[in-house]
């Protein structure tokens, strides 16, 4: 396998730059640019020069033996002074020593998981940590990348394998064809695992924290949806979440509120000419946003939005404003800041109420998908009279799991996966 190298460090210029080398190499690149190899996971100040003996840098060198470092491979780090001109230099000299390549992005990670050091729902959790905006999101990734859901993932493989050793008692003792049924203990023990999963699988969507909880403005034109688009999400920092299916007549802005990430929707570029409140809602793109929505604000005639909308009362300063409402959730004034506030906080609580709690897992589709695999698979052995029909519906549970941690994973779920980092992680 190559050796590779890349700038783990964010963009020069800045302080420090952390240049990593991963790979068989890495310990004669070491003593070729700084001289000699320093003890193990020791700091060490080193001049570093090139193949020509020209100076490159003075910074600090550490060296990560195999098997028992990151990547689980050797590995070299250099800090140099993080100017582009010294950064460029050093990756200049690496790039000319044999056996040498730049590494793709999350390369690094991938060398971690091949050799073992985390598995696949840790890489996961680390590929969240590395893109967390906001707090909600770095609490939940920080537990995924330290192995919370891996550790539950394997209590239930381990019970899994109990139960089948149990069922291979049953058949090998038993010669009768009508094999007589399996214990109460493994019926008990069996439920338990599967009602287990089922609370597992309640967890929040791991794309509700990536995306943002979602809030979409609707309402027929005029109605203030785009001034109160603007109010709630000007002042609030903006965050750079992924925009799929961001269209110029849907605006979309991600911003954190209250440390919940949240995306805004606004639907003003959707103008019907009727005016008719139910049917500017029956345009296709309106109707689709609203779906994806998890939460609308309706700020049309009572009554006439989406079911489960928050009925807003908009533009409330006005005189004989158009959108009276008996009971409102909220009347507020874009303009003037009324009750601007108490919305925001409203929604920040909802919000928070469908996020994870601190500790809680997020489940990703993958994760969730593979869950829901191994449950159907239970549900399957529950319902099984016959112990060979049950122990291959067992086998097919312990699959989904063993996918999940990717001790069974195709290269195209690497692919995607390590796709998401950056270079240098
Ligand atoms: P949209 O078509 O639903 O996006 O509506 P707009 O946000 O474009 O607002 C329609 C008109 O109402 C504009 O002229 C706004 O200036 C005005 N407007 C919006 N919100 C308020 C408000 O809270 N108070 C007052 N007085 N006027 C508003």
């Amino acid at each position: 396998m190559d050796t590779i190298f890349a700038l783990s460090s964010g963009a020069p210029p800045a302080g420090i730059a952390v240049v990593r080398v991963s790979g068989a190499r890495a310990g004669p690149v070491l003593r070729r640019l700084a001289g000699s190899v320093p003890p193990p996971r020791r700091a060490r100040r080193a001049s570093l020069h090139d193949a020509e003996g020209t100076l490159l840098d003075v910074g600090l060198v550490l060296w990560f033996p195999g098997p028992g470092s990151v990547t689980g491979e050797d590995l070299a780090e250099f800090h140099l002074h993080g100017g582009r001109a010294v950064v460029a230099a050093v990756e200049r000299a690496l790039a000319g020593e044999p056996g040498l390549r730049r590494a793709e992005p999350g390369e690094f990670t991938r060398r971690a998981f091949v050799n073992g050091r985390i598995d696949l729902a840790e890489a996961e959790g680390l590929a969240d940590l590395l893109a967390a905006e906001t707090e909600i999101q770095r609490q939940a990734a920080i537990g995924l990348a330290g192995g919370s859901l891996s550790r539950r993932v394997d209590g239930w493989r381990d019970r899994l394998l109990g139960l089948a050793a149990q069922l291979e008692a049953v058949l090998d003792f038993d010669d009768e064809d009508d094999v007589g049924g399996l214990s109460a203990r493994f019926r008990h023990e069996i439920a338990a695992l599967d009602e287990e999963l089922e609370a597992a699988l309640a967890a929040p969507a791991a794309e509700l924290l990536r995306e943002g909880y979602r809030v979409a403005l609707a309402g027929p034109p005029n109605a203030g949806k785009s001034t109160l688009f603007n109010v709630l999400v000007d002042s609030e920092a903006a965050i750079t979440s992924p925009q799929a299916g961001t269209t110029r007549d849907v605006l979309t802005r991600p911003v954190a509120m209250g440390g919940i990430p949240f995306t805004f929707v606004d639907m003003a570029g959707l103008r019907d000419e009727s005016g008719d409140a139910v049917e500017a809602i029956g345009i296709e793109r309106a109707a689709a946003e609203v779906t994806r929505a998890d939460l609308v604000l309706w700020l049309g005639g009572e009554g006439e939005g989406p079911p489960a909308a928050w009925e807003i009362e908009a533009q409330c300063d006005r005189e004989g404003h158009r959108a009276i409402k008996r009971a409102p959730r909220h009347r507020v004034s874009a303009l003037t800041g009324e009750n601007i506030d108490e919305l925001k906080h409203a929604l920040v609580a909802e919000a928070s109420a469908a996020m994870p709690r601190p500790g809680e897992t997020a489940l990703g589709r993958r994760q969730r998908d593979l869950l829901g695999q191994a449950r159907d698979a239970l549900g399957e052995a529950r319902e099984e009279a016959d112990p060979l029909l049950t122990a291959e519906a067992l086998r097919q549970a312990r699959l989904a799991f063993d996918r999940l941690v990717g001790r069974a994973s195709t290269e195209d779920v690497l692919d995607t996966l390590f796709g998401r980092f950056c270079i240098g992680k």
